[in-house]
């Protein structure tokens, strides 16, 4: 075995990969860029070395620099994990003539199946069964036309180099192939720098199924049973369960042994995976195969009790596989959803931002992979998943139980996730009767994605206790700090001069506002809100919680503040609402002097005013663009635009100060 590795990755496979080695007594090494110099995964490893600035064509892409790493750091072996270097054949070639060890497969296999079309070749000779296509190298639209004629309608257009779900369009009809092919072409050019396609035929109401399959360096090649992923939105994983519901064992044994003909027909090492699109006769086809580390891989690793990192590092290292296929069976069932900052309301549109607040479920069969952390930023950088929630039970609807309540526990404030839409998946009749097809997501969006629900009263209610919960707090440490707690200005539970304990708030929900009433009384308080009451009442929870009692029912829940945000955590769903206070905006002005920074890593679409400028509270000052979104930077309140550092078209980092603002009132410091 190596005595050191290093991990060419970032996020959660990054971690993932470190925990295994560092139990295996190797030491880890990390590489980061300028974004990351404070990301779980650098801590997660013995020494962490900086490879270049913030985007990965710049850093995690760049196979010199990170080789330069490995050499200068002395490791003997570099896990590319999934994504980035990791089927890059040149790369694998590289570490190989550096004299380290590349803890995948060799170049060749990499490189044989890099490219759909040739990698269909290859299975084709191998016997695999392949999906009725074209994978020709003529190109000509004429030539991809008359295929596409002689397969039948629907069919669908590939790029060879493609991947991701990226490069693909289905054809229904001769009139719409022209200028599909076209497009096809100029998209697999400009994300792959590759525009050879291939043509299948586009089954209807396929399954997603995938062997994950081992080799070594021995001769030895087994499979590791197969996983289901069906659930899928435009062509991507959502979620991936093992083993696939309703799977003959004959069926199963079958696509073991095509699975393992295909890896040894390019003499396979190391972890791979071999995609199998199945219709619904049960017959199934090669469509191509990953060679690398899956994303879902930890659901194989669930049902077999095996760690596929520390099989991968011993491969590497020349050992043998210490079982045959005989020796592995399937152990109950094992479910993961891919958690995003994502906002299904607006198609499922990539987010940024800070994670305010973040905890992960804990349980019995429940498995947490993650490369995030409270206080951390999802960046336009990289790819937006918080983390994989993996969930394992004796059978496939205890699987199914444990996930969608661990998915209630996970608890994530300060950018839009996906939690609320895989709890409805996981939860969907059709999705635990199971099977399901790989179009159910999209026929299903707007049932799995409803727009957001406007907060019933007992949330609003909750909101505006724990409003008065903070407002409490603060006129406590206010009487302390002055010395005097018996100060009538020091209580606040909504002590008025003319009106013994009312408070009104108000929340905003999109366009909707909403007035809450609080009145105390003797055990906690009544929430009026449009006619109606909610009698509530809280104590202290653990870790910041609160067990509330609303209508006498008592449960935890959590109300988190983040700027003029509110987020209500309870019953296994979230509201995030704005609170309107008037009185807040007094707060703020006070503040509001000095910088505003850019709350994420972004650019600068333009900038709304001048130097000198006297501007009203609200005044659009800067807009940023953020992963295609945009983002408004306004003025906090009514004052004067004392300093502009950027200009349009700038690309600031996170922190950045974007403007340099004097509120009314408020004397800038000397020198500042
Ligand atoms: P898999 O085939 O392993 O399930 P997908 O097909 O969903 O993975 O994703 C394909 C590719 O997308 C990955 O190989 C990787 O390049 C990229 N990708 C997905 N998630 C991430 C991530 N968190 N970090 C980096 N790359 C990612
Ligand atoms: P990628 O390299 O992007 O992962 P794949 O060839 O693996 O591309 O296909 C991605 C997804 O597209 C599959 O999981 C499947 O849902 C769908 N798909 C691929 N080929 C077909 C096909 N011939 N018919 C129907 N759906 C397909
Ligand atoms: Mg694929």
């Amino acid at each position: 075995m190596f005595s050191s590795l290093l991990i060419a990755n970032r996020g959660e496979i990054a971690v993932r990969i470190a925990r295994t080695a560092r139990a295996m007594g190797l030491r880890t090494i990390a590489v980061f860029s300028d974004a990351d110099r404070d990301a779980p995964h650098v801590r997660a490893c013995d020494e962490a070395w900086p490879i270049g600035p913030a985007p990965a064509a710049e850093s995690y892409l760049v196979a010199e620099r990170i080789l330069e790493v490995a050499r200068r750091a002395g490791a003997e072996a570099i896990h590319p994990g999934y994504g980035f270097l990791s089927e890059n054949a040149g790369f694998a070639e590289a570490c190989a003539t550096a004299g380290i060890a590349f803890v995948g497969p060799p170049a060749g296999a990499i490189e044989a199946m890099g490219s759909k079309a040739g990698a269909k070749a290859l299975m084709e000779k191998a016997g695999v069964p392949l999906v009725p296509g074209y994978h020709g190298d003529d190109q000509s639209v004429e030539r991809l036309s008359a295929a596409a004629r002689d397969i039948g309608f629907p069919v669908l257009l590939k790029a060879s180099a493609g991947g991701g779900g990226k490069g693909m369009r289905v054809v229904r009809g001769a009139d719409e192939l022209k200028a599909a092919i076209e497009g096809a072409q100029r998209e697999g050019k400009a994300s792959f720098g590759d525009d050879r396609l291939i043509v299948e035929k586009y089954l209807e109401r396929p399954r997603h199924v995938e062997v994950q399959v081992f080799a070594d360096s021995h001769g030895n090649t087994v499979h590791l049973f197969e996983r289901d992923c069906s659930a899928q939105r435009r062509h991507q994983k959502i979620l991936e369960e093992a083993p696939a519901p309703d799977l003959d064992p004959d069926l199963r044994r079958e696509m073991g042994a095509s699975a393992v003909a295909a890896a040894e027909a390019v003499g396979y090492v190391g972890a791979g995976t071999v995609e199998f699109i199945m219709d619904s006769s049960g017959s199934f086809h090669f469509m191509e195969m990953n060679t690398r580390l899956q994303v879902e891989h930890p659901v194989t690793e669930l049902i077999t009790g095996l760690d596929l990192v520390a099989l991968q590092l011993r491969v590497a290292a020349g050992e043998a596989l210490p079982f045959g296929q005989d020796d592995l069976s399937i152990t109950g069932h094992a479910v993961e959803v891919r958690l995003y900052a994502e906002d299904p309301a607006r198609d499922f549109m990539p987010q940024t931002g800070r994670l305010v607040h973040l905890r992960f479920p804990e349980g019995e069969g429940v498995r947490v992979d993650s490369g995030v952390e409270q206080g951390g930023v999802v960046s336009v950088h990289y790819d937006p998943m918080i983390a994989k929630v993996i969930a394992h039970g004796a059978d496939r609807r205890q699987a199914l139980a444990r996930l969608a309540a661990a998915l209630g526990r996970t608890e994530v404030v300060g950018v839009t996730t996906n939690r609320d839409f895989l709890k409805t998946l996981v939860e969907h009749p059709e999705v635990v009767a199971g099977p399901i097809d790989t179009g159910f997501v999209g026929r299903e969006i707007d049932s799995l994605a409803p727009p957001p629900p406007a907060a019933p009263d007992g949330v609003l209610a909750l909101a505006g206790l724990a409003e008065m919960r903070a407002l409490a707090a603060a006129a406590s440490a206010r009487a302390a700090a002055t010395g005097d707690p018996q100060s009538p200005w020091a209580r606040a539970d909504a002590w008025r001069l003319n009106d013994r304990a009312h408070h009104t708030l108000r929340f905003r929900q999109g366009e909707d506002e909403v007035a809450v009433d609080m009145h105390a009384d003797r055990v906690g308080w009544r929430a009026d809100i449009a006619g109606r009451s909610v009698s509530i009442a809280a104590d202290d929870g653990p870790d910041g919680a609160l067990l509330a009692t609303i209508d006498r029912v008592r449960r935890p829940v959590r109300v988190v503040a983040d700027r003029d945000r509110r987020t209500v955590l309870a019953e296994g769903r979230s509201w995030t609402m704005v609170l309107v206070d008037p009185l807040a905006g007094i707060d703020d002005a006070a503040e509001a002097g000095g910088r505003l920074v850019a709350p994420m890593p972004a650019k600068v679409a333009s900038v709304a005013v001048s130097e000198g400028d006297a501007v009203k509270k609200g005044t659009t000052l800067i807009v940023l663009e953020a992963m295609k979104m945009e983002h408004t930077i306004s003025a906090p309140a009514d004052g004067t635009v004392a300093g502009l550092p950027v200009a349009a078209g700038d690309l600031v980092e996170e922190g950045a100060d974007l403007v340099v603002f004097e509120a009314d009132g408020d004397k800038p410091e000397k020198g500042a």
